[in-house]
């Protein structure tokens, strides 16, 4: 279901938009759909033929997407394993500190060379709506203010029921614009529309190498644009909204830790408007559950060091781990041990 079509439904029963934002917003704030009717204000008056088709639409909008299994991580996030209605399966994360990070897709088309969820190519979009309901699952359970669009999946390459969950999240979701973050390998089409939106989601943007030709290696489907054209991209974003690109560069050891790679950061983002996060590849057991290529994490001592080296040469820069990395490692993978458990 996208979300127009929660929005066409209630207009055929002559509900005009402010009633349609009513319904929005109860299921947003994952409330029973008809909460403010109840409460018999003025305000929240919804009409009689639309509070009488109210539990058949609860109904669906519950069978969008619900919650198959939790997997609580000891740094306060927590992992979902969330089935959609064709019994397809996508990962969100409920993050420390009030966030949540949803997928977009289930499996990827990018095919970055250590991540789980590139592994099987794509398999289907999800619907902006489906999109939304991992928003409200993560809702009934935690506060959220901030969403992060960057669990399975590559945005960018789902770009209109994105972008249509980010404008229901930020206007009728009361999340703020810069705490909706849009997480791509960098896309032509992500530049050109997310300007033009009303509700203008904060960037991040998965670098991950300074050299072009690493670059196509490691992110082989992604599509060619070099580093520096990325940046430039990055930085006309980043100036026209005011918040700063969040640059992605998952550590592998021995392959994009060395200090000329860090050299071609300086050399990349000295004066731009950017964060680096350098986050240690992370794998079940230690190394090569993401792919053929025997990645392995570096010793935290040395992601250490790298940090220390950027932040001496002026870039702002966070070493991270990623959310609950004690729960079957990185996004794709909880998801694959459930089909490993239960093909069906
Ligand atoms: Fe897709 Fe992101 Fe995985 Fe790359 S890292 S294959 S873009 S989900």
């Amino acid at each position: 279901m996208q979300l127009e079509h929660i929005r066409q439904r209630l207009a055929a029963l002559g509900a005009k938009t402010c009633h349609e934002d009513r319904v929005l917003r109860a299921w947003l704030q994952a409330q029973p759909l008809d909460a403010g009717a109840r409460r018999r204000q003025a305000q929240d008056y919804l009409p009689k033929a639309i509070r009488e088709e109210l539990p058949a639409l609860a109904a669906d909008l519950e069978a969008l997407a619900r919650v198959h299994s939790e997997h609580p991580g000891a740094d306060g996030s927590a992992r979902l394993l969330v089935r959609l209605g064709d019994g397809q399966a996508v990962e969100s994360v409920l993050l420390p500190r009030d966030g949540v990070c949803v997928s977009t897709q289930v499996g990827c088309a990018v095919g970055c060379t250590f991540c789980m969820t590139g592994r099987d190519g794509l398999l289907r979009q999800l619907s902006s709506g489906e999109i939304v309901a991992q928003v409200v699952l993560a809702r009934a359970r935690r506060p959220v203010k901030k969403v992060v669009f960057m669990g399975m999946g590559e945005p960018a390459h789902n770009l209109d029921n994105v972008l249509a969950a980010i404008d229901l999240l930020g206007s009728a979701g009361g999340i703020g614009h810069k705490n909706l973050v849009f997480s791509t390998v960098g896309d032509r089409r992500v530049f050109e529309r997310l300007p033009q939106q009303a509700v203008k989601p904060a960037l991040a943007l998965s670098l991950h190498t300074s050299r072009a030709e690493l670059r196509a290696q490691l992110l082989p489907k992604a599509p060619r644009l070099t580093p520096e054209e990325l940046v430039e991209l990055g930085e006309e974003y980043a100036r026209s909204t005011g918040y700063p690109i969040q640059y992605q560069w998952t550590l592998l050891d021995g392959v994009n830790d060395s200090e000329a790679e860090m050299d071609g950061i300086v050399r990349l983002l000295s004066g731009k408007y950017a964060i680096m996060n350098l986050i240690p590849f992370n794998a079940v057991g230690g190394e090569d559950e993401a792919g053929e290529g025997a990645f392995r994490r570096p010793a935290w001592e040395r992601a250490r060091h790298l940090a220390r080296y950027l932040h001496q040469r002026r870039i702002l820069t966070k070493l991270r781990n990623s959310a609950g990395q004690d729960i079957d490692g990185g996004c794709g993978q909880l998801r694959a041990r459930s089909l490993a458990e239960d093909p069906s």
